[in-house]
């Protein structure tokens, strides 16, 4: 176990779930709404996290796969029938990020769209109510994280980003990852390389961050077969933890293509897409578009993973995703060419095109697309 103060306070290591009383008295947090998903609550993780504290808290677990504005006002108006004064939020990406959506709400006037990152919002996000962090997979790295992506009612994805927005606790403990299944464990844990690998390649200059995206891209790489395949072992979970919250320790030196095209993507009405599974399919071909915008970081990635230097990168992560049971490409999810401009438009306007290593137009975005499409 052991307690880390970067950004945020981080609990770490199999069992730290039992702090999590501690932490609503340390925080002020009297009152807590608890956010989770059906899946995470009907397979007894919420109450194997939450054991010990709040028992009378109120649950909101209508959190879709990707969260929406919809469900931001629901559990809002749950929070202030029920006086909360701060959140728990148990499960991957999407509670937390449902939860961030609350908070900030909980605190601040107005339309939730004039808060997005795209529209100048970051300036305008000051203190929101205070959340704990409990993640249930080993990807997203929300927990850490100073955005949220929420899906407004005509579709947009957009990226709530500011400092505030962080948790203030993150609870991290790999024993709730454990029944994770193969194919979750997988694409999760896809997602979260693909924010160490975008992030180190983002142009922005923040070596300490890339130093963190190096080790939880090589922690990731080095574990993520055994993990999937053995999903019980719980030192492979808790590398994958680490590897995964490195991530989104790192990413706030900004993510790039790939995250752009899946956060368009994931707002697809009708598909209800997975991030980690568009992101893993989708990294190979950014790679290699990016490939001659990095000079030699490349390279250094190679190391820090343990490829040799005549490795493709590319290559590497397609033989990955393959061993992983990664779906073949955007066509078997049910992405469409037809769907291409709705989501290129999108992807343009999206807040990690700018720290892409080269800056795709249109057309390059139309180009990732094909390619990623089978
Ligand atoms: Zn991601």
């Amino acid at each position: 176990m052991s307690t880390i103060l970067y950004l945020t306070q981080i609990e770490f290591g199999p069992g730290v779930r039992s702090t999590l009383p501690r932490a609503l008295t340390e925080i002020g947090v009297k009152r807590p709404l608890v956010v989770s998903d059906p899946g995470v609550a009907e397979s007894g993780l919420l109450d194997q996290a939450t054991e010990g504290a709040a028992p009378d808290a109120p649950r909101f677990l209508d959190v879709p796969p990707n969260p929406t504005e919809a469900a931001v006002t629901a559990a809002l108006a749950i929070y202030r029938a029920e006086e909360c004064d701060g959140l728990i939020a148990v499960g991957g990406g999407s509670p937390i990020d449902l939860a961030k959506g609350v908070a900030l709400l909980a605190a601040h006037s107005g339309q939730l769209e004039s808060y997005a990152a795209i529209y100048g919002g970051i300036v305008r996000i000051g203190a929101v109510a205070p959340v704990i962090a409990m993640p249930t997979t080993a990807g997203t790295g929300a927990e850490v994280g100073r955005a949220a992506l929420l899906t407004l009612a005509d579709g947009r994805k957009l990226g709530f980003i500011s400092p505030n927005l962080i948790p203030k606790r993150a609870i991290c403990d790999p024993e709730l990852t454990l029944g994770l299944p193969r194919r979750l464990t997988a694409a999760t844990g896809l997602d979260a390389l693909s924010h160490c690998i975008e992030t180190f390649l983002s142009p922005r200059i923040n070596p300490p961050a890339e130093s963190i995206a190096l080790d939880g891209a090589g922690r990731i790489w080095r574990n993520i077969r055994n993990a999937a395949a053995h999903g019980q072992n719980l030192d492979t979970r808790t590398e994958m933890m680490m590897g995964a919250l490195e991530g989104g320790l790192a990413f706030q030196k900004g993510l790039g293509a790939v995250h752009a095209l899946s956060h368009a993507l994931g707002g697809l009405p009708d598909l209800k897409l997975h991030h980690g599974t568009l992101n893993a399919i989708l990294m190979p071909a950014v790679v290699r578009f990016n490939a001659d915008h990095v000079g030699d970081k490349l390279d250094r990635l190679k190391k820090a993973i343990g490829l040799d230097q005549s490795d493709d990168l590319a290559d590497e992560l397609d033989r990955a995703n393959v061993e992983l049971g990664i779906p073949t490409g955007l066509g078997a999810l049910g992405v469409t060419e037809q769907m291409f401009e709705w989501i290129v438009e999108r992807a343009l306007a999206d807040h990690s095109t700018p720290t892409n290593p080269r800056q795709p137009t249109a057309e390059d975005y139309r180009a990732l697309l094909t390619q990623a499409m089978y």
